[in-house]
């Protein structure tokens, strides 16, 4: 999850009915054909069982629509307009409660990926190799601009590149292929070739590892 302001992390929310601090989640994802959305990417809603709203709001709900359920109180960021939102039950949002440490985490990758998505286009010509190399070892990346960035490493034929991926775990074999079929190329260009005893980068002609003095 992504949210484009920050400071709504920092809002404190009390509860009016009850006094306790309300709990930041995620907004529900709004649902096809209700036309208005939340208008946010969080709110604010009062998770105590013993608030008042809470406690009453079931009797309430059963008198008004004969069912089980309901009310948590919530405010949206920056606002202090009190809503009353249904629930079905106790745990209800209590799963979707956020981390502002993971969220902050997860800003600053999100926002490092789209800064590499966007040198891509330059990163050659100002012989930058690490927008490249952020998406390819960055496995929560979206895959366009991963495959986007193997097939300019090859253009950047820099050896430098080989260690980084080979100590990577890849999740998606595909994109490992390519990185593979990329590595191999550029040890061609270069004429170079891996040991296969100890990985070390090695002559394309060697018969015997400078490194590992291992017989090839
Ligand atoms: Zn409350
Ligand atoms: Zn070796």
């Amino acid at each position: 999850m992504y949210i484009r302001d920050l400071s709504v992390l920092d809002e404190v929310h009390i509860c009016p009915d009850c006094n306790e601090t309300m709990s930041c989640c995620e907004v529900p994802p709004v649902h096809v054909g209700d036309g208005l959305g939340w208008g946010a990417e969080v709110f604010f809603i009062c998770l105590n069982d013993d608030c008042p709203t809470f406690e009453n709001g079931w009797k309430k709900i059963d008198t008004n629509y004969g069912h089980k359920g309901s009310f948590r109180n919530m405010q949206l960021p920056g606002s202090k307009e009190l809503n009353a939102l249904m629930v079905g039950s106790k745990i209800a949002f209590t799963g979707s409660i956020v981390d502002p440490e993971a969220m902050r985490e997860q800003n600053e990758r999100y926002s490092t990926e789209k800064k590499a998505v966007a040198a891509l286009d330059t990163c050659l010509e100002n012989n930058d190799m690490q927008p490249v190399m952020t998406l390819i070892l960055d496995e929560a990346a979206r895959p366009e601009g991963r495959v986007a960035a193997v097939s300019l490493l090859k253009k950047f034929n820099d050896l430098s590149c080989i260690d980084p991926i080979r100590n990577h775990t890849f999740r998606k074999t595909a994109l490992e292929q390519d990185c593979n079929m990329a590595i191999a190329q550029i040890l061609k260009k270069n004429f170079q070739k891996e040991c296969p005893f100890c990985a070390e980068l090695i002559k394309a002609q060697a018969q015997k590892c400078l490194h590992c003095k291992a017989d090839l």
